[in-house]
This record gives structure tokens, sequence and C-alpha cells, in this order.
């Protein structure tokens, strides 16, 4: 079968083509550590949980506005804006199923065929397949390892041109967990504002910060908030994954074209997922605290010890809940060891190079999991190394 050219390019997430490897070894019997899921452990908060199921109990179960009920976008205004230092209104807000639709409908919306779009490489795959899918030319930009995962900016002034649409900026960072310094982010700013495009920052894991760092918003900058289309989510804050819940803050204009893409295609986002959206943002914020003091101690667990892997090196990110070890010490590719330790040691983790080709080099584990099976995965990981 052919396929168009704007779906023909299209390929799996790594990570759900590794789990499918793992969930076969584990079916035949092997005990498997899971290092490459990106959704947090923990339930979604009982206070959430709640608030859905009364929902539904209350028959909240019918369409709402493709842009979401207006009471959760003016809380979302509200509680963004509160964060970020800026002032958002509830007509700028895009509410959606996931923050994914806030990534790919902009981008259709925004993004002719033919123009470029600079984007994190290594990154989240969906940039590259949203940037193909309207046509556009992906310009990767690559994260820098001795930068704590930023922009190399010179190679960033070296691509941006008069045909740049958009920039796409991601932090905290998946795959890497770096977070983009406000002076990096000054500094981009400036360009886009100078070259006259737009600039999409995801920030789904913004919450998501470690020994008191906050990660800045470039939507915070003078001069920005035009140009600029925030993307956040319950995912990751509120362990929410498969509730489907997310949303994107852009100039009301735009929002009204996203409006219109998720009438035609998706209607709107569930309502009663909604209604568990408006309990996890108005409601107690301890838990989200408890989860990301009990990350910080996962992330320090897993830096020291890839660190005393041989042939791993490994930086202390600050955010999201993902490590990128750089492994050329190993003298293996990223594809090549991820698949032996899958093998050999039991331990699913993702390949660098599954984010990107400047992720080659690199592993990337996320430890959202327990201390304990970090422990466990550290120590399958070191002795099938230690065999080569
Ligand atoms: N952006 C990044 C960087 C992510 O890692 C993810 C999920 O893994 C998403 C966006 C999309 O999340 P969701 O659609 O579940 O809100």
């Amino acid at each position: 079968m052919t396929f168009t050219q704007r779906t023909a390019h299209l390929k799996p997430e790594g990570a759900y083509q590794v789990l499918a490897r793992a969930n076969q070894l584990e079916a035949a019997g092997r005990d498997i550590v899971h290092f490459e899921i990106g959704q947090p452990d923990y339930p979604t908060f009982e206070n959430v949980s709640q608030a859905g199921i009364e929902a539904i109990r209350t028959g909240k179960t019918r369409y709402t506005p493709p842009a979401g009920m207006p009471s959760l976008r003016e809380v979302l205004a509200e509680d963004s804006g509160k964060r970020r230092g800026i002032e958002i209104h509830s007509d700028e807000v895009v509410v959606s199923p996931g923050g994914k639709p806030n990534l790919f409908f902009p981008t259709l919306a925004l993004v002719e065929p033919g123009d470029e779009v600079i984007y994190p490489n290594p990154g989240f795959p969906t940039y590259e397949a949203m940037i193909k899918v309207a046509g556009g030319v992906p310009v990767p930009v690559p994260l820098l390892e001795q930068n704590q995962f930023s922009f190399d900016l010179d190679i960033f002034d070296g691509l941006i041109n008069k045909r740049t649409k958009m920039i796409i900026l991601n932090s905290p960072s998946n795959p890497t967990g770096g977070v983009i310094p406000a002076t990096d982010l000054e500094h981009i700013a400036a360009k886009a504002q100078e070259i006259d495009c737009w600039v999409m920052t995801d920030e789904l894991y913004t919450r998501i910060v470690y020994d008191g760092l906050e990660a800045p918003s470039i939507a915070s900058l003078p001069g920005m908030r035009g140009r600029t289309i925030i993307v956040d989510g319950f995912s990751k804050t509120y362990s929410m994954t498969g509730w489907r819940l997310g949303y994107g803050i852009m100039p009301k204009s735009l929002a009204e074209r996203v409006d219109l893409l998720l009438t035609h295609s998706v209607g709107s986002t569930a309502h009663f997922t909604q209604f568990a959206g408006l309990e996890a943002i108005t409601g107690p914020q301890g838990r989200v605290d408890e989860m990301v003091a009990e990350y910080q101690r996962r992330r320090n667990v897993i830096v020291d010890g890839l660190n005393q892997i041989p042939g791993f090196t490994c930086q202390k990110p600050q955010g999201a809940f993902y490590v990128f070890p750089n492994i050329a010490g190993t003298g293996m590719g990223s594809t090549e060891l991820a698949n032996f330790i899958l093998e050999k040691a039991g331990v699913a983790l993702l390949p660098g190079n599954s984010f990107g080709e400047y992720g080659e080099g690199y592993l990337r584990l996320s430890y959202a999991n327990s201390i304990e099976n970090i422990y466990k995965g550290l120590e399958r990981i070191r002795a099938a190394i230690q065999e080569i």
C-alpha cells in the first residue's frame, strides 16, 4: 500500500517498540526492570480521581466546547499566568486531549510547506513528525552535554534565517532532563523577534524541577507573548497520562484556529476528564511537591549509580524524570548497547538516537520507578557491562 507523502515518514515512538520487546521477554518468564516508559509510576492523586468519578456519576459525560469548558480555561489562565508572571486571558487557553494536540494543531495552523522549523535534537519525536506532516522542513539544533543539554547557540545562530517559521523549545527536556537557562532564552527570544518567527515552548515538565530551581519560560520575556505558544498538561504533573488532558496558551486568533482544528478532529476533550483537571489545579498541591521530592531522591541514586558503571558518564539533570548518560566509553553504539542491556540484563531503556541523530552515544533512562528497582536495574547493567 502506498501512503501520502505527509504520513509516509511516520514511525512509532522508540519507547513503544522497546516496551513491546520487554513485554515479550516478560511473557517468556523473564523479570524486566522498566526504565523505558515516560510516565509517572504514581497513581493519579485520589482527590483528582474522585472528582472524575463524581463527574461521571453526575452526568458530566457530554460534549463540551471544542477548546474546553470555560471554567477550566479560566482556572488555567489564572494558574499558568501566575506561575509565569504574565497575564493570560481564558480565550488564549485551548484545552485538548493531552498536550500533544496542542503541539500538532498550532503547527498545522502556522507552518506552510517549505517553512523551516528549528527543534531540539535529541528531542521528543513528535516534533519532527508534526513538522513533516505540516510539510515543513525540520531543522535540528544539537543539544550539548557540556552545556547542560541546552541548544548550541552558535549552531542555532547559523541556522535561523528568514525561512524560519517557528522555533520549538522543550524545558525541562525529554530526553535529557536539561533546563534551558534564562540567558539562552534571552538570546533565542531576541533572534525570534529579529527574524519575526513563532516560538513553541513545550513546558510539560515545568513543575518537575530540582534543587530549588525554576525552569524559566520564554513567554515571560518582553515582546514574546504575541509570538509564543506555551504547551503544558496534566500527564506528568498530576500523574494523569491516561486521562488525556493538556492545554496550550497562545494569541487569541491562533487559539480560534486551533479550536476549529479540534472541532473537526477530536470534537472536544472528555467532559469528566476536564472536571478532574479542575480539581487538579484548584485542589491541594502537596502531592505534586512530594512526588517531585521523591524524583529528586531517585535522580541522585541513578546518577551516582550510572557514574560507577565502566564506560558511562552521567550529568545530574535539573528537571523531568530522565537521565541521559554518555556511553561513549563502552565502545558500543546506542542501539547495540540498549539491545544488549535488555536481552542480557533484563533492563529496558532507550537508545539516545531514538530521539534523533544527536542522541547517538547516549541512553535514556526514566527513573519514574521505585528506588528498589533503580538499584536492581543499576546492578544488572553493571554486571552485564563487566562481561563485555
Ligand atoms: N511533550 C513532551 C516533552 C513529552 O515528553 C510528552 C509526553 O511524553 C508530551 C509532550 C505529551 O504529553 P501528553 O500528550 O500526555 O500531555
